[in-house]
């Protein structure tokens, strides 16, 4: 065992996405991450009411149950539920700045896909975020780094080369890793249940079986593919 680990194992990873509905890309890709980080605190952390996207299409209640669904057999990955038990708009940076209040100078990671990372200057306070943890943002061979202005200066300024940097220091690294990602999207399931077809082996039975019992998905109110 390194000397690293027992500090890797007292940090927490939260992996923020609106899981509208979650699926087995978003539940792959974590069970890789909290592998390859060997962090004991890694928490899926659903979107309360998200600013930067027109709406989600289920609410927050259902989206926390469908990663509890998910989720019950594998206690390594946690759930984080405070931006649905917040009111008003969700932002990352008020959600990062709660948990940095709660556990002082441990490392704290943001994990995000390369498609949400590419954005994240268009985020709330966006570089706060550097202030407040540490960005993992998952890679895959095929997708593309498109960082542009300031964003990419800083990604340049402070791109870390091995997970051990991470938790030498509370914040501010930003770590690009391989993980699996499927080519599965939240938005082709709502899609395909308002089209009637079927998405089963897209997501686990018991999510699907929930939203088939709540009639969820079968409206859209958009079909755009947005992060
Ligand atoms: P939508 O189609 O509604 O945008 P989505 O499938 O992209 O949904 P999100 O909730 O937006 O899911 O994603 C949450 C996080 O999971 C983001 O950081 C995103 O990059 C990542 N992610 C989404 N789909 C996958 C996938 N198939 N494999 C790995 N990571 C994914
Ligand atoms: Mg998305």
């Amino acid at each position: 065992m390194s000397v690293d680990q027992p500090q890797a194992l007292a940090a927490t990873i939260i992996f923020g996405g609106t899981f509208d509905p979650v699926h087995y890309g978003h539940l792959r890709a974590a069970a890789e991450l909290r592998d390859l980080l060997e962090v004991a605190d890694f928490r899926l952390l659903p979107a309360g009411h998200p600013p930067h996207r027109n709406s989600t299409q289920a609410d927050g209640r259902h989206r926390l149950k469908m990663l509890r669904l998910a989720l019950a057999m594998h206690p390594d990955l946690g759930l984080d539920d405070r931006e649905i038990r917040r009111a008003g708009p969700s932002y990352m940076v008020d959600t990062l700045s709660e948990l940095r209040e709660q556990f002082g100078q441990r490392a704290l990671v943001l994990a995000l896909g390369q498609d949400a990372a590419n954005g994240l200057d268009r985020w709330h306070q966006w570089q706060r975020l550097f202030e407040l943890a540490h960005l993992v943002v998952m890679t895959r061979p095929e997708s593309e780094r498109r960082y542009t202005g300031r964003l990419a200066e800083i990604v340049a300024a402070n791109e870390a080369r091995q997970t051990d940097q991470l938790w030498r220091q509370p914040a501010g690294l930003i770590l690009h890793l391989p993980v699996t990602q499927l080519a599965i999207s939240s938005t082709d399931i709502r899609n395909q249940i308002q089209a009637g077809t079927d998405p089963r082996f897209l997501l686990p039975d018991a999510v699907l079986e929930y939203i088939r019992l709540r009639g969820l998905y079968k409206h859209a109110l958009t079909t755009r593919n947005s992060v």
